[in-house]
């Protein structure tokens, strides 16, 4: 854990969170500066900043590797069947690539609108107006990927 990291801090509970899913290797929670409506962050609960800091043909990396693509997955998977339409998953590694918090996240952004729809990549397109909304669209979030 990097003591520095929000994201080492929110999976250690020191930082609260929106969670969707969590398991002993990553966690899923909501974006706080979310682009649409239950933009979702998967992030392995070890810190790594960017793909270029990942150990190549270590098991366990490798294991935390697979899991984390599988909640991708799964909350893909519930962010369409939660909203319909599709979804994005984007993964940036350096300032550079627009990352700006320097700890391995996936973005789950579901896409809710139809094929004329031009979708924003804009932190903070969709902010929630209330906490309420926020927690309704986490549980249903949930109950898709139970
Ligand atoms: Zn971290």
């Amino acid at each position: 854990m990097d003591t520095n990291c929000i994201f080492c801090r929110i999976a250690a509970g020191e930082i609260p969170s929106t969670k969707i899913y969590e398991n002993d290797k990553v966690l899923a929670f909501l974006d706080i500066s979310p682009m649409e409506r239950g933009h979702t962050l998967i992030v392995p609960r070890r810190h790594w900043a960017t793909m270029a800091d990942l150990p190549s043909g270590d098991p366990e990396t490798e294991a935390v590797m697979s899991e984390w693509f599988r909640v991708a997955r799964l909350v893909c998977k519930a962010a369409i069947k939660a909203f319909g339409g599709g979804a994005n998953l984007l993964q940036c590694n350096g300032p550079a690539a627009g990352q700006t918090v320097p700890h391995l996240h996936l973005h789950v952004i579901p896409r809710p609108g139809t094929v004329e729809t031009q979708p924003s990549f804009v932190s903070g397109a969709r902010a929630y107006s209330s906490d309420v909304e926020r927690e309704a669209t986490a549980e249903l979030l949930r109950r898709y990927l139970r």
